[in-house]
């Protein structure tokens, strides 16, 4: 069956895109009934109810997926296979190495293009179907689930919780809601979402209940020392090798810090994308800089760009100027063009939000370029 001839009911619950799921809509939803009107009902009970109807779903998340977008599509099909649904989990591109040994990993096909049925698409950590980087999504019903500043309410139902520290910590109450069980294999998974999307709960996201949930998956099976070891301690050679051309190139002005590597870099150190994931960590870690930027220069032409903060610096919303998203202290985009177009944009951007932070708080602003 090809992509377009999916079950109809499914794709019948609740009205389009960006509209939030009505309950009793909701509680029709395999029956294509119409929704009687605007009462706003809790997204969690509504996706409960369609994993609940549904019988063959997918599960995806963004490309270049990283702790959260693993961890969470992994204990989502965990969860379906526990109510004896079927799950597909798809991903555009490969799972970085330290995210391999996850409980289920090899499970997970990369692929350009999805081909149905499905009753819905459980789509996690993406603000628009673009972000999977998958094809073929548009005709299926979508449960979008979501933790960004800049998370969009796309999908037939939307479950945007910024509060939350991971999608894992949703996903979490997702399978509680639904009566399923935490097993190790899933306490695994979810533990990792939380330590990764929290920097090993260093970010600003980590609060009281973050610890309250770590110690809930560490007493469902979710040993903390051996996840650590995995995505702390089995760093490639190479990303080191690519840190030392990245550092070659770190650049210092006042609150500011920013470093690059050039594609030549990549590949001078066969480095592979996933050793860019935290270089720019490097340089918001330096005392005084309240903002940071890592560019790299991809084959196509383009730059990636990540973005961090530690203080009142907003990169969300400068990631979502440029056509990003993501977090008040971690956004991203692609931009279009050279590296010296890109860093030119970005450092435009980051230079007036610092100085109207200073000008707020009655500050000078010092420019000690280095
Ligand atoms: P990173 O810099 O580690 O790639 O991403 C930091 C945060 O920004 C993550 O939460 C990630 O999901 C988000 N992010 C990164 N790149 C993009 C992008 O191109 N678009 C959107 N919407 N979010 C992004
Ligand atoms: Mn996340």
């Amino acid at each position: 069956m090809g992509e377009n001839e999916q079950k109809p009911p499914i794709a019948a619950i609740g009205g389009g895109p960006g509209e939030q799921v009505n309950g009793p809509a909701a509680g029709n939803a395999l029956n294509g009934a119409s929704s009687p009107g605007k009462v706003p009902v809790d997204p969690l009970a509504a996706i409960v109810d369609v994993l609940r109807r549904g019988e063959r779903f997918l599960v995806c998340s963004h490309s270049r997926p990283d702790g959260d977008a693993v961890g969470s599509m992994l204990a989502t099909g965990m969860l379906l296979a526990q109510m004896g649904k079927r799950a597909d989990l798809v991903a555009a591109d490969r799972i970085p190495n330290i995210y391999r040994e996850l409980p289920g990993a090899e499970g997970i096909r990369i692929a350009m293009r999805v081909h149905g049925p499905y009753d819905a698409v459980i789509m996690l950590e993406c603000d628009s179907v673009e972000r999977t980087r998958l094809r073929g999504l548009e005709p299926f019903f979508i449960v979008n689930i979501d933790h960004h500043a800049t998370g969009q309410e796309f999908g037939a139902i939307n479950w945007i919780d910024r509060g939350a520290a991971s999608v894992g910590e949703l996903v979490y109450r997702l399978v509680r809601a639904a009566g399923g069980t935490v097993t190790p294999e899933m306490a695994t998974c979810l533990y990792t979402t939380i330590l990764t999307d929290t920097g090993g709960f260093c970010y600003g996201g980590t609060r009281p209940s973050t610890f309250e949930l770590a110690r809930e998956l560490t007493q469902a099976g979710a040993d903390p020392i051996r996840i650590a070891q995995e995505i702390y301690f089995s760093t490639a050679t190479s990303k080191l090798l690519l840190l030392g051309a990245a550092l070659s190139n770190l650049k210092r002005e006042g609150r500011l810090a920013w470093l690059w590597v050039t594609h030549q870099d990549m590949v001078r150190t066969c480095a592979a994308e996933e050793d860019c994931e935290g270089i720019v960590n490097y340089a918001v870690s330096i005392a005084g800089v309240e903002a940071a930027a890592f560019l790299r220069e991809l084959p196509e032409g383009a730059i990636r760009l990540s973005l961090r903060s530690k203080g009142r610096v907003d990169v969300a919303a400068i990631a979502a100027r440029l056509g990003g998203g993501g977090h008040e202290n971690a956004a991203g985009v692609t931009l279009e063009g050279t590296l010296t177009r890109a860093l030119g944009e970005i450092l435009a951007e980051l230079r007036s939000n610092v100085s109207r932070l200073a000008h707020d708080s009655g500050e000078g602003q010092g420019r000690e370029a280095t």
